[in-house]
């Protein structure tokens, strides 16, 4: 979907039947993906080498979806008198992977240079997914009340799980990772009110419900992309210092935060 300094986007990457209405979704995700790279790189936040990973993370979202629709095709166009052409598995299979696909809400980007792999094994969303799979209901807790207008900022979110003790002086609970980058934004989230002092980098989640849909414990953190994929989580500094190494070597020697 690129060449060179010309990138394409929607149709023109990818023309489908509109037998299943996803064309549009898909081509907004396109500009979306593509655009919060393009601004990185020309604020000089990072290389150039960061639009590589907008061909691979988004032709295969593409080409998945030429098949699903080539399939409802196939699905349309049976032919009555010997039943062929029709899906090869039961129709209560056809219609879920049907609704995943339509949604959209099944993109996952897990094999992306920008995804760290080995995180989220004791559940909650795993590097690549999106962050949100939560229920309508979850959404309107305290928590994630909050957490979702912090998240609608086009920005990189460290999301950090901050249990119950004091701060200590540091200058926020990750402090021992080193110097984050200009374009991480850090996001403390506690049960715990004494830690939320109002201040706009703290999500108070006094019920616990985005520690549970999250499955973080304390001390843990979620590293979010712009448009809300996970990229990484881990416990422990080590851990955040090593995901943040391996994500900026996709971005140019710039000026740390204090
Ligand atoms: C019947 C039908 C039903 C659909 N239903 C759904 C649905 O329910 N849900 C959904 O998500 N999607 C649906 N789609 C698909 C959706 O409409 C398209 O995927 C979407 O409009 C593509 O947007 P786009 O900006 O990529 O391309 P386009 O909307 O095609 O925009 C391209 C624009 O470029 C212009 N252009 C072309 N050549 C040039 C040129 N040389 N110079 C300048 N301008 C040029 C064109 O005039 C056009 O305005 C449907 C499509 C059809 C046909």
């Amino acid at each position: 979907m690129r060449l060179g300094r010309c990138f394409v986007s929607g149709d023109a990457a990818h023309v489908h039947s509109p037998a299943s209405g996803q064309g549009l979704n898909t081509g907004i995700q396109d500009a979306y993906n593509l655009a919060w790279k393009l601004a990185m790189v020309v604020h000089g936040h990072a290389d150039a080498t960061l639009l590589d990973t907008y061909d691979a993370e988004r032709v295969p979202i593409g080409q998945a979806l030429l098949a699903s629709t080539g399939e409802v095709m196939d699905t349309i166009m049976v032919d009555k008198a010997d039943g062929t052409g029709g899906p090869a598995h039961s129709p209560r299979d056809f219609q879920r992977q049907l609704i995943r696909n339509m949604s959209g809400l099944a993109i996952a980007y897990p094999d992306s240079p920008l995804t760290v792999p080995g995180g989220g094994t004791g559940g909650g969303p795993r590097p690549g997914e999106r962050l949100t799979q939560i229920r309508a209901a979850d959404a309107q807790s305290p928590g994630w009340t909050i957490l979702r207008e912090k998240l609608r900022s086009p920005a990189w979110h460290l999301l950090v799980f901050a249990g119950s003790e004091e701060p200590g002086g540091q200058d926020h609970p990750a402090a021992g990772a080193g110097p984050l980058p200009v374009w991480v934004e850090i996001l403390t989230i506690s049960r715990h009110r004494h830690r939320y002092d109002g201040g706009d980098r703290r999500v108070w989640d006094p019920d616990g419900t985005v520690h549970d849909t999250l499955a973080a414990t304390d001390g843990e953190w979620l590293l979010v992309r712009p448009d809300g994929h996970l990229s990484a989580r881990g416990t422990g500094d080590a851990g955040l210092r090593a995901a943040l190494d391996r994500l900026t070597s996709l971005h140019t020697a710039e000026p740390a935060r204090a």
